[in-house]
Parts: structure tokens; sequence; C-alpha cells
């Protein structure tokens, strides 16, 4: 029997992590709660927060979980934080499953920041802004009132968000001529995105690409110290598998 697995999630990987685990292996997949109508993996789930690093630590304890995988959001940076803190008070191996980060390409206009509010500083007086960080960073633009907002976001932003601003709700998979229609049709100047990686969201840096529309891109934070990383699904499933190898052996 492997132990029981608790995947972070939030992310297409983890989704298909919790898919390529079920039956087998006993998966929960943890949610923030943020989505009103999140896509759920298989096996079991559970959603909302855990109330920090020692409340994680004792859900663990609670329900003998024996691995943790931090599928999260690259950007998802409190939680990962609290999973590293987490599996060490409750002594088990932590694995980082991050899908690799955008590389840019020739003819790419790309203008790297390290935050949101370095975004925000990038956009200001720039025209019509293709907004693609998610509602949850909007307040980093709140001040900005010399630039037009378009906001694509999967729920209906709350305040406070930009005074100047459009929304899309609208949530990926997106395809080249979906993205080249939406920068073609809002006039779009400047594209503001994330470097969140993965396929999924890709297609709008090859749509601005073409446009020859500059990109504002948010650096990622980094990974907490010591928590080894794989890139793929399949590895995490490799990473798994072998600390059913190592609780028999152990
Ligand atoms: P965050 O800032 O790192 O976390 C804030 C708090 O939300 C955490 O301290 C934790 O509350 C709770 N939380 C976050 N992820 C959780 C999970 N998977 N299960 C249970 N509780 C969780 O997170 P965030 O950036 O708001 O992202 C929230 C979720 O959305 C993540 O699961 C992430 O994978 C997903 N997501 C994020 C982004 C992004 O750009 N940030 C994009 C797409 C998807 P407690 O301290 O109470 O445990």
């Amino acid at each position: 029997m492997l132990p029981h697995v608790l995947i972070l999630g939030g992310t297409t990987e983890a989704r298909r992590l919790a898919d390529a685990l079920h039956p087998r292996v006993r998966v929960t997949s943890s949610l923030a709660g943020r989505v009103a109508a999140p896509r759920l993996p298989a096996g079991e789930v559970r959603i909302g927060g855990f109330g920090g690093a020692d409340g994680m630590a004792e859900w663990i304890r609670e329900h003998a979980v024996g691995a943790v995988i931090d599928a999260t959001h690259p950007f998802a940076e409190t939680i990962s934080f609290n999973a590293a803190r987490a599996a060490a008070t409750a002594h088990v191996p932590l694995l980082a499953l991050r899908r690799p980060g955008w590389v840019p390409g020739e003819g790419d206009d790309w203008r790297e920041v390290g935050s949101l509010v370095e975004a925000a500083e990038a956009v200001r007086g720039a025209g019509r802004v293709f907004l693609t960080t998610g509602r949850m960073g909007l307040a980093a633009f709140a001040h900005v009132d010399d630039a037009h907002f378009l906001v694509r976001s999967v729920d209906a932003p709350e305040p406070p968000f930009p005074p100047r601003m459009e929304v899309l709700l609208d949530r990926g998979p997106f395809t080249l001529d979906g993205e080249r229609a939406v920068l073609a049709d809002h006039a779009i100047d400047v594209l503001v995105t994330k470097d969140s990686g993965g396929a999924a969201t890709a297609p709008k840096l090859a749509a601005a690409r073409e446009a020859g529309i500059p990109v504002v891109v948010v650096r990622r934070p980094p990974v907490p110290e010591g928590v080894p990383v794989a890139t793929t699904v399949d590895d995490a499933v490799t990473w798994a598998h072998a600390q059913r190898a190592q609780s028999a052996s152990g």
C-alpha cells in the first residue's frame, strides 16, 4: 500500500496527478476554494484553508498522510511556504510539482518585472492593457487610472480594481485564434502575464508576438529552499511510487 498522498492543488497538473494516482493510491486533493465551480480531480477532495502551516501539519497527522505533493500554481507562494514548514513539522516527504516557466523566443518583446506592483508601474499610460494575472491580484493595479484594462478571469472580480476596467469572464485552455481575436477586437497595446508556464494559457504569448505587442512578464517567486522539484506529472507519479518503496523498507 502506498501512503496516503496529499496533493495541494488548484492547477491542471494537480488534477492530472490525482487522476494518475487514483485509485491505486489513496489521494486527497486540497483546493483553496477560490473558484466557485472548480473542476474536481479523482479521489478525495477537501476544500478550504488549513489555518496556516500548523493547521496543515495537524491535518497531515490526523489523516495519516505519508507524502505531500505541492502542485499549486507557481505564484501561490504562501501555501508552498506553509507546505514546506508543515511537512518538516510532520516529518513527511514533500515534492513540489512546477511546470517549467516560459522562455521568450524570436520576435518576442518581453519586459520582465519582479512583482504585480512593478507590473502596474510598467503599464502606466500604456493605453489598452490586457491583464491576465487573475482577479486576486487586481488590487496592485487599482491606482492605475491612466490606462484602460481588459481583465480576464474565471469569476467576476471584486474591488479594489482599476477604475477603467472591462471584464472578460473565461477559463482556459485558450486557442491561438481566440487570443488573436481578443487582441484585435479590444485594440490591445500591451499584455500583462505571470510566468505561469504550461500550454493552456501560452497562445496569448504567440498572439502578442505576431501582433508585435509588448508583454510585461511577472517573474516567479522561488520554490522554498530544500524542496525537491518535479517538472512533469509523470515525474511526480514516479516520486510518489518511490515513497512506497521507502516506507516499505524503512
Ligand atoms: P496563496 O496566496 O499561496 O495561499 C493563501 C492561503 O490560501 C493559504 O495560506 C491557505 O490558507 C489557502 N490555500 C491556498 N492554496 C490552497 C490549497 N491548495 N488548499 C488549501 N488551502 C489553500 O494562494 P493563492 O495564490 O491565493 O492561490 C490559491 C489557489 O489557487 C491555489 O491552490 C493555487 O494553486 C490556485 N491558483 C493560483 C493562481 C495564482 O496565480 N496565484 C493561479 C491559478 C490557480 P491557510 O493558511 O488557511 O491554509
